[in-house]
């Protein structure tokens, strides 16, 4: 028996920031010669779809796609909203979950149909864990964040010292965790459970970390040499297995693939490619906060204000998230900054725009595949997080990595109070920290080598003989064990 009779299953969570870099784990793990299968619902299968036909004609890489029927009815919810992104308010997030819930029956079927050996599972999906457990099987879990912000999670769920008190000072009083490899202080407003308070999401949690104990390990989207001390320390917290395999966006290697990951960009690639030609090295700022920030009115306002005053060229990535309200910018901005300023109303192609000579730092809300697609190109960061384990990935890039300047935001807005609130940070400080990273200053230009040196590192990992090339090697190794032994246990009964 090869290893190659080996075939995984992998159940994505519809949200791009889950989504994408999971497609590259199973193109990936496809390109080692095991047999790939993916389950996921027929939009978001478009969004790859032009990448598979790709894959299949010039590489004969070859994924078996299961469509899953998505219960718009059942859930209540509109019926384009295949995927965390499309949503029209964040009050349909609670439906979004319960649907994706829904697809238990659907994705048991699947694996009784096809029996694979392994499920690849996402962290948002829990069921997975009762199917591979009815079918003997083991579940790889992918939770889509980095083993620094992994390990702050586990250990601050465990030690919060102000657990029960909700006073505004000790919500920002920053403590200290025990256990972790070095220092590294956080506050209960920057918790990632606290930003989904009103939305009712808690409810699945539970649930969440219930499947993480029926799980055999963790395939991450990181490397070895990006934090060593901090892959050991999650192993070591969960007691199992952990397989860094990243940055997967490099197995993307065609401009068209890069172009087009995660989905069809709203600006032709060339235009794009064209406009930054036109610009001197390192001089452009790349601004987007992934696929599901919701920023207030006047905060828009202010980051315009703020990019203006500047005087830095940029690419400004805008997502209208209420389709009825389009982003209102300052009253003939885009006309004053028309020679150095591009807007992207829509889907930009992310990581093509990054590895442009001319763009010299990122202004990112620090999703976690947004840090490491700047890792690998090089690119420094200005760190604005919104909610989630963003703000870990934030301390992150600042503190462990030292490549970044804060814009400095402390705590984050609950989902659906950014309008209530209002900007958090003003057009000064917008103008103040886009001159400190894009001005040259020396701090600036050490930040600079040393993300020019993680990418190196990043692209040598994923290289032959490579740490993540050689982790997934391990992580099929160890799947065909378990399946030889499950074999002999089924001819010794
Ligand atoms: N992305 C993109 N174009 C966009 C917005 C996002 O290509 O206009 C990609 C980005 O490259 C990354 C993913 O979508 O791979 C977003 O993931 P991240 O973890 O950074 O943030 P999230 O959207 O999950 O908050």
């Amino acid at each position: 028996m090869a290893k190659t009779e080996l075939h995984l299953f992998f159940f994505p969570f519809m949200s791009p920031g889950h989504l994408i870099p999971m497609v590259d784990i199973a193109r990936l793990v496809a390109a080692h010669g095991v047999k790939v299968s993916i389950a996921t619902t027929p939009r978001n299968i478009s969004r790859f779809q032009n990448i598979f036909i790709r894959d299949q004609d010039d590489s004969d890489l070859h994924i078996n796609i299961h469509k899953l029927e998505f219960p718009f009815s059942e859930a209540n919810l509109p019926e384009t909203c295949e995927s965390l992104d499309s949503l029209p308010t964040r009050l349909h997030s609670y439906n979004f979950s319960k649907a994706t819930m829904m697809l238990q029956p659907q994705g048991d079927e699947l694996v009784r149909q096809h029996r694979p050996d392994a499920i690849v599972s996402d962290m948002n999906l829990p069921w997975t864990a009762d199917v591979a457990d009815k079918y003997g099987i083991p579940r790889i879990i992918f939770h889509g964040t980095c083993c620094f912000s992994l390990s702050v999670s586990a250990v601050s769920a465990q030690h919060n010292p102000n657990a029960n008190n909700t006073n505004s000072v000790s919500y920002t009083q920053p403590f200290l965790l025990p256990g972790l490899p070095d220092p590294v202080y956080v506050t209960k407003s920057q918790m990632p459970g606290r930003f989904f308070g009103n939305t009712g999401l808690e409810e699945f949690f539970a649930k969440f970390i219930d499947a993480e104990t029926k799980t055999y390990g963790t395939v991450a989207n990181t490397f070895c040499e990006l934090e060593p001390k901090y892959v050991d320390c999650y192993a070591k917290i969960t007691g199992k297995k952990v397989w860094p395999v990243g940055p997967v966006s490099l197995f993307n290697t065609k401009t068209n693939d890069i172009a087009e990951r995660g989905n069809r960009a709203s600006i032709d690639k060339d235009l794009c490619l064209s406009w930054l030609d036109s610009k001197k090295p390192n001089s452009v700022l790349y601004i987007c906060f992934g696929s599901l920030c919701v920023f207030a009115r006047s905060q828009f306002l202010e980051l315009g204000f703020g990019l203006e005053a500047s005087k830095s060229s940029f690419i400004w990535v805008i997502k209208d998230n209420n389709a009825n309200e389009p982003v209102v910018l300052p009253e003939g901005f885009e006309e004053r900054v028309k020679d150095r300023g591009l807007i992207i109303r829509g889907w930009a192609p992310q990581v093509l725009i990054l590895n442009h000579p001319a763009v010299g730092g990122f202004m990112t809300h620090c999703g976690w595949n947004s840090v490491l697609e700047s890792v690998t190109a090089g690119v420094p960061l200005i760190t604005w997080p919104l909610f989630g384990e963003q703000f870990f990935n934030e301390n992150f890039v600042l503190n462990q990595l030292g490549i970044g300047v804060g814009i400095g935001v402390h705590s984050g807005l609950a989902w659906g109070e950014e309008e209530r609130i209002g900007a958090l940070v003003k057009r000064d400080r917008v103008e103040e920290t886009v001159n400190r990273l894009m001005g040259g200053d020396e701090s600036v230009e050490g930040m600079r080598k040393r993300a020019s040196q993680l990418g190196e590192l990043a692209k040598a990992a994923v290289g032959k003989g490579g740490s993540s090339n050689i982790n997934i090697g391990r992580l099929l190794e160890d799947l065909f064990s378990l399946k030889k032994e499950r074999l002999e246990t089924e001819v010794q009964k």
